[in-house]
């Protein structure tokens, strides 16, 4: 990976040169760049891109598999604990952007709104410009109950598991299962906007079989009115 990374980085400098172009990757006055500074990169992509869970669960059951030397591969790794501090970045990145749009007057709308801009002050309040914590207190702080939010498709999920339909078995929410009926949901404008997206897409579908159709239209018909009600509250 190493020599992969100097010779990619001379291409783009041998190319900039020869295109008489001013940009080009400077040296690293932290010396050359090896797979383990990328440490954090793979943690934010495991943790913050779809499935990236799935494929670190996948990683850690090859044990044999190692990227490479201290990168991945095993617990003795350290590389949960860059999981762990990602997971908690993540969460109160996503705290942060809330009150921004809270404070900007963003509105939102679902029965668990109200709970959301709670949650979201105490988060704030508690971790937003706290220095980075060790594994442990990552892992404890994760389990505090402002920080039970999560991104789903067109939903914020406030988790709160006597009122969850969809985590029966689990520990936490299952955001595959999500189920339109929740007291636990709280919606924003992205939320609408994914729910805008999702019916477009569902409009563009124009050759399904009859019944797969009609369940579309069913689906449309039910984000439709998510949409209506979080636009009619709006106007209140
Ligand atoms: S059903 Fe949806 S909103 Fe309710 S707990 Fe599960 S993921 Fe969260």
């Amino acid at each position: 990976m190493t020599t992969d990374i100097a010779r990619f980085i001379e291409w783009v400098n041998r190319y900039c040169r020869d295109a008489h172009r001013p940009d080009n990757i400077p040296r690293d006055p932290a010396g050359p760049l090896t797979g383990s500074r990328f440490r954090r990169t793979l943690a934010w992509h495991i943790v913050r891109r779809p499935g990236g869970l799935v494929a670190a669960a996948v990683q850690y059951g090859h044990v044999a598999t190692q990227i490479t030397q201290g990168y991945a591969g095993n617990y003795a790794s350290g590389f949960p604990s860059e999981l762990a501090l990602e997971r908690w970045l993540e969460r109160v990145d996503d705290a942060a952007d809330l009150d921004r749009y809270f404070k900007a007057g963003g509105h939102v709308s679902g029965p668990a709104a109200t709970e959301l801009r709670g949650r979201t002050a105490r988060a704030v309040a508690k971790y937003v410009g706290r220095t980075m914590p060790t594994r442990r207190q990552a892992e404890t702080m994760l389990a505090d109950p402002s920080l039970q939010v999560f991104q789903g498709d067109g939903v914020h999920c406030v988790f709160n598991m006597e009122t969850a339909l969809c985590a029966r078995s689990a520990a936490g929410p299952v955001l595959g299962d999500c189920r339109s009926a929740c007291k636990n949901i709280a919606r924003t404008d992205d939320d609408i906007d994914d729910l805008r997206a999702a019916i477009s897409d569902i409009e563009q579908d124009t050759l399904a079989p009859p019944i797969r159709h009609n369940r579309a239209l069913q689906l449309t018909h039910e984000k439709q009115q998510i949409i209506e009600a979080h636009q009619g509250e709006r106007s209140l």
